[in-house]
């Protein structure tokens, strides 16, 4: 008998609790904006979260969160991070 395999979702024995959502062990906070179009975020009931990093808020606090799909940053020689290229021409385009 061959076995169907359900594609598990990406917040799989998550539970929700008094705190927040709880996932392996930690409490989930919802995604904030910048999180936008990045393939990690995974919906849960009627919010979305990261099942990567549990405060989306705080990953973004100090630049581009790491863990994005959807937003590439890159380091230049002094060490600054800077937005992906496409980006920059588009804010550049703007006049900002
Ligand atoms: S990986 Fe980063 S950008 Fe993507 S949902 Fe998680 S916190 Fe947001």
């Amino acid at each position: 008998m061959a076995e169907e395999k359900k594609k598990a979702s990406a917040l799989d024995g998550a539970v929700m609790t008094a705190e927040g959502l709880s996932f392996k062990g930690f409490i989930l906070s919802p995604v904030v904006e910048n999180c936008n179009g990045c393939e990690r975020v995974a919906a849960f009931e009627d919010k979305t979260y990261c099942p990567t990093y549990a405060e989306p808020a705080k990953k973004w606090t100090r630049g581009i969160c790491n863990f994005a799909t959807h937003v590439k940053a890159t380091v230049d020689k002094e060490g600054k991070t800077k937005v992906n290229p496409l980006k920059a021409s588009k804010r550049a385009a703007r006049g900002r």
